[in-house]
């Protein structure tokens, strides 16, 4: 139904060799929610998304998508579930051309949306869009990476550290972008230490340390939660 969450998980357990790195997350996004882990390097939030995805192979617990059981689909077929994991690392085809990165990727799903639509959001890659990856800047990969997302059709985006490293011009355009994708419905689990980028974007916060989530709370509740995301971080 859709009062039920887009993404729901429970008790997801990780581990990479005989390292236990998640130890029971709980977690829901909501149609057309912002959501943000937040937390020290470590705890546990890349894991988190790598879980979800199904790129780390020991792992338990619930994962449910529109209702999908994620933990049944093999890992080749997670990508088309709907979901678009946009790495820290990026990702981008270094030989190839924006216009090539762009079309790479296998269309998903029915309303994604076409080259042209991504350029006007996207106008400085129509500029380079004969450009090869190697040439870009770190901005331009940044959205090159999150632009051949959206001609997928996907219906959520799980966005790894999208500001790390960039100047801070550059992170005020990503979170100009991702205002726009949010107006337009997408739903968005972002990882993010860049705090204040978050605060202007995120509808709810979850906090994590030691491989679980340990608070969650609302933007509005920020003010209040300054003096434990000061411990919690060490910001
Ligand atoms: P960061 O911002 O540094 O990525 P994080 O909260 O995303 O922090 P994770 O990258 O998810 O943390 O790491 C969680 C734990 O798993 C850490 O203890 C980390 O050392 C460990 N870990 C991460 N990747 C691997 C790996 N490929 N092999 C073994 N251990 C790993």
């Amino acid at each position: 139904t859709d009062a039920s969450p887009l993404l729901r998980v429970r008790g997801l357990n990780a581990w990479y060799g005989e390292s236990h790195a998640l130890h029971g997350v709980d977690l829901d996004v909501s149609r057309g929610e912002t959501v943000t882990l937040l937390g020290r390097n470590g705890v546990g939030k890349t894991t988190t998304l790598r879980a979800i995805m199904g790129l780390i192979r020991k792992r338990t617990g619930e994962i449910a998508f529109e209702g999908q059981d994620l933990m049944r689909i093999p890992l080749h077929r997670t990508a088309h579930s709907g979901i678009g994991f946009v790495p820290e690392e990026r990702g981008i085809f270094a030989t190839l051309t924006v216009d090539e990165n762009l079309l790479l990727p296998p269309v998903v799903a029915e309303g994604g949306m076409s080259v042209e639509e991504i350029f006007d959001l996207f106008p400085n890659l129509k500029f380079r869009r004969n450009s090869q990856g190697t040439k870009l800047s770190g901005g331009e990969q940044q959205m090159l990476a999150i632009a051949r997302m959206l001609r997928t059709g996907v219906k959520m985006l799980l966005l790894d550290e999208p500001t790390e490293g960039l100047a801070p011009v550059i992170v005020q355009r990503i979170g100009e972008l991702l205002a726009t994708l949010k107006a337009r419905g997408m739903t968005i689990l972002l990882v993010e230490q860049n705090f204040r980028f978050a605060s202007r974007i995120a509808d709810r916060f979850y906090l994590m340390e030691h491989g679980k989530v340990v608070g969650a709370f609302p933007v509005g509740e920020l003010p209040l939660q300054m003096t434990r995301l000061h411990e919690v971080l060490g910001v």
